[in-house]
């Protein structure tokens, strides 16, 4: 196979595992990062005032099934054991998240085993919807008017910027209820978080000798002349300098502070109420549970409408979004030499593990059609 000169816009997670497949297989890849670090929103540093591993761009909990992915980030660094265990804040009491058994026994004052709090809730259930079209009626339908006024009303509200009631039913997809003591917020099979962080993890994934990464440079489209191929793992709608109107995004702003000992015991504290302005705090040193921190540094994350200039987090993705959306992905498939990768390439939610077997699956078929065609 000819080596290439490949292009790689974003130095995140998309990036780097397309970029070491290409130069694995002797082609020269050159990455551009418009931040000044690698790692994308994946990056994680220490905090200068209290050494705590910080995750920058928000919490990041490293959890998935696929055993090749889960090899594939084992091979760069030490993942040491972590469970996400999330709790909420709600009408002045704290409960343990998702809703289980011991959330409800707490929030109704009973002391039910897992068959009568099921009938319970069935009880609660508003059996009235018999088709919910909203966020809000799936809700009620699923769990009742208290627990959802509780635990589901207020956060999503905050998250979303928007009542329920415009929000489609397909966002609650499952009862989001679980009737054991099972705290553990995801079910994969492999979960955990790196030693010393994702940055490092990446910094190695980036570390070959076909790879060279500049960073705070911003990709402009001419720049591609003279590679063979691009791969853009940034917005799609900002490659297109936003022709057909911007995507939507919610953003999110974090406000520091630090705390003289342990703040609130635990990682992720949601704030359910709509009074209180955040939806959660987030206390970084309970991330790396083997590292011992006398003080905290805290994160409170407040989520708001992405305007032009903001780091774009939460693609929106309602009925107009996904119409705008059609219309972009038509454009790029008209571009020639240029891949759209990773969450803000193709405008979606994509946890770690997504994101990595996307990258090997596309760096793998990119290399598979490179070989069919030499072959011809
Ligand atoms: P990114 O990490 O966004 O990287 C894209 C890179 O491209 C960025 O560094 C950006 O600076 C660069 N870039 C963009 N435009 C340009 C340009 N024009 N020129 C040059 N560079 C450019 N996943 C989990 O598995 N577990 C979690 O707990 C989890 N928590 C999350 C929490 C939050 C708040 C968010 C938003 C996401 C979370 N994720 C989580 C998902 C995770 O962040 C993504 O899977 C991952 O970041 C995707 O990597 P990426 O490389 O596709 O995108």
């Amino acid at each position: 196979m000819t080596e290439e000169r490949i292009l790689i816009v974003g130095a995140g997670l998309s990036g780097a595992v397309i970029g070491r497949e290409l130069a694995l297989q002797g082609h020269k890849v050159e990455i551009v990062d418009s931040r000044e670090h690698i790692g994308g929103n994946c990056h994680t540093e220490r905090d200068a005032s209290t050494g705590v591993m910080v995750h920058v761009y928000g919490p990041h909990i490293f959890h998935t099934d696929d055993a090749e992915v889960w090899d594939y980030v084992n091979g760069f660094t030490t993942f040491l054991p972590y469970k996400n265990r999330v709790k909420t804040t709600s009408g002045g009491k704290v409960y343990s998240l998702p809703v289980n058994l011991h959330t409800i026994n707490q929030f109704f004052g009973k002391t039910f085993r897992p068959d009568e709090a099921r009938a319970f809730i069935e009880e609660q259930a508003d059996k009235t919807i018999a088709d919910p079209q909203t966020f809000e009626e799936q809700a009620l339908r699923f769990v009742g008017r208290d627990l959802y006024e509780a635990f589901f009303k207020g956060y999503t509200q905050k998250q979303w910027g928007c009542s329920p009631t415009e929000l489609p039913a397909s966002i609650l997809k499952r009862l989001p209820v679980r009737f054991n003591y099972d705290d553990n917020y995801f079910f994969h099979k492999y979960q955990g978080m790196p030693e010393n962080g994702y940055t490092e993890m990446i910094g190695r994934i980036l570390d070959h000798p076909n790879i060279t990464v500049k960073l705070a440079t911003d990709f402009r489209r001419e720049e591609a002349d003279g590679f063979d191929h691009v791969f853009y793992s940034g917005p799609l709608d900002g490659y297109f300098d936003y022709e057909l109107g911007r995507l939507g995004y919610r953003t999110l702003d974090f406000e520091r502070f630090t705390y003289d000992g342990d703040y609130q015991g635990c990682a992720v504290m949601n704030y359910g109420d709509v009074a209180v302005p955040y939806t959660r705090i987030t206390e970084h040193k309970h991330f790396s549970p083997w590292e011992e921190h006398k003080d905290s540094v805290c994160y409170r994350e407040f989520s708001r409408a992405c305007e032009p200039g903001d780091i774009p987090y939460y693609p929106i993705r309602l009925v107009e979004e996904k119409a705008q959306l059609a219309d972009y992905v038509a454009l790029a498939e008209r571009e020639a030499g240029v891949t759209f990768v990773g969450r803000l390439g193709t405008y979606r939610y994509l946890d770690m593990d997504v994101t990595i077997r996307e990258a090997l699956d596309t760096a793998r078929l990119y290399l598979a059609r490179k070989a069919e065609n030499a072959a011809m």
